[in-house]
């Protein structure tokens, strides 16, 4: 008997999956995504600050799905109905599944902010990257603020709790700002402020990654508020829930993160923010034929594309063991691993497990980092999804520390 699988989600986790059970006969795959392009969320900076054009970080759905052997719908989900083993579509229209692997992200809640809308200015959406582009052209010099705002999680697994759901696209943008104001020769006009709702700038390093990180951020003149916890965005200010407030000509945010709204509308399927909690092989701790991975989850902390397509890897060999008996189930180990552009040909790789303690906490600040992120990001834009093969992040880490790469 074929099973029938729905993926909810053509992001990073949803078509790493979709790729892991490609061409199996025992499965039957529907992609849905209310969407109808996959987005490079990593290459958003870039749409921002470099002139990428936005077209160079989506691509089609359908067009992979097919080649997949995967049907696409392109529709937004209203529910799940978990009794009845079907998602239901905003059109009204159902998807029968044996098995469901939610891979929806988590919504960026711009509207929990007061005044975002008005006043302030994001990255985490092809949208919002490109109406940034055009605040940093029309900038003249003044006073800039960045920072997240802070996110709260459900409290059915066990997972580090952190206030940001991921600090490095603030650590982009401030970097790359940075670097683009230099480059205008206006950098001495500015100010650049970065807020953090943590009690320290990128939570989920250690030691070694901040003490490596710390000069760079003072070399650049760029000044770190802690425990900031912003409330609202006003016409040239910040306010914070300690009463503070910071003049601000040009305000950065990452919004809150929350689960998808048809996570709110399924009953017991989310915690109680809208993430999908499941057990380290990514089966959903209540409805055991319902999977998930990436962001959405509530295992995922901090919320990571490395970490998404981790999960991914494990929920695919669940599925796979699930429907044919067959094939390993990789054992969940997070971490961070990523690549944080800071501006013309600089860039710093991150590599730690510090957060669920480990002994990895390593940050290399070099132009072949940034290379590898330009590698890895044009990778996925032109196979369409696919990562890199066979060069791992950990090879490459070990490459990076060679001692003739730290001669360079
Ligand atoms: C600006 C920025 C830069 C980043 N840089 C990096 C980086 O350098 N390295 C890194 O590792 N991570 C980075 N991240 C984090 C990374 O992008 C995410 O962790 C990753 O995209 C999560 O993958 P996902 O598949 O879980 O979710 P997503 O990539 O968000 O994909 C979710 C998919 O589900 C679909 N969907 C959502 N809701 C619904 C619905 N109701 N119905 C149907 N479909 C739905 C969406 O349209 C989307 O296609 C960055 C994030 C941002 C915002």
């Amino acid at each position: 008997m074929v099973a029938r699988l729905v993926i909810i989600g053509g992001g990073f986790a949803g078509l790493r999956a979709l790729f892991g059970l490609k061409g199996l006969p025992e499965i039957d795959i529907t992609l849905a995504d209310s969407r109808d392009t996959s987005l490079v969320k990593p290459s958003l900076p870039e749409v921002a600050f470099s002139g990428k054009p936005v077209d160079h970080v989506r691509f089609p759905l359908d067009r992979v799905a097919g080649r997949a052997g995967a049907r696409f719908v392109r529709s937004g989900i209203e529910r799940i109905a978990t009794a009845d083993n079907q998602v239901v579509l905003e059109s009204g229209e159902r998807l029968d599944y044996d098995y469901l692997l939610i891979a929806a992200g988590a919504r960026k809640d711009y509207d929990a902010i007061p005044g975002y809308r008005e006043h302030g200015h994001s990255v985490c959406d092809d949208i919002e990257a490109p109406r940034l582009a055009r605040a940093v052209e029309q900038f003249s010099g003044g006073r800039v603020v960045i920072g997240s705002a802070r996110s709260e999680w459900g409290t059915r697994v066990e997972t580090p709790l952190l206030q940001a759901p991921c600090e490095g696209p603030v650590g982009e943008v401030m970097f790359m700002l940075d670097a683009e104001l230099r480059r205008r020769e206006i950098r001495d006009r500015s100010s650049i402020r970065v807020f953090s709702p943590g009690e320290e700038f990128f939570e989920d390093v250690g030691p070694d990654v901040h003490a490596a990180l710390g000069p760079a951020i003072a070399e650049a003149g760029i000044e770190v508020g802690t425990a900031k916890v912003i409330t609202a965005i006003g016409p040239g200010e910040v306010s914070f829930a300690d009463g503070d407030t910071w003049p601000s000509d040009l305000t950065v945010l990452i919004p809150p993160y929350r689960g998808p709204d048809f996570v709110f509308a399924s009953a017991g399927l989310g915690d109680e923010k809208g993430f999908i909690p499941t057990d380290h092989r990514m089966r959903h701790l209540d409805h055991p034929n319902v999977f998930a991975a990436g962001d959405g989850t509530a295992l995922a902390s901090p919320k990571l594309g490395h970490i998404a397509i981790h999960q991914a890897d494990i929920a695919a060999a669940s599925l796979r063991r699930e429907i044919t008996g067959e094939g390993d189930i990789p054992e969940y180990r997070p971490e961070i691993f990523c690549i944080m552009n800071r501006g013309g040909h600089d860039a710093t790789l991150i590599l730690s497990n510090h957060l669920y303690g480990g002994d990895i906490d390593r940050a290399f600040s070099s132009p072949i980092a940034h290379a590898m992120k330009w590698g890895f990001d044009s990778w996925y834009y032109y196979t369409r999804g696919h990562m890199p093969p066979d060069l791992s992040e950990k090879a490459l880490m070990e490459i990076l520390e060679s001692s003739w790469i730290q001669k360079l």
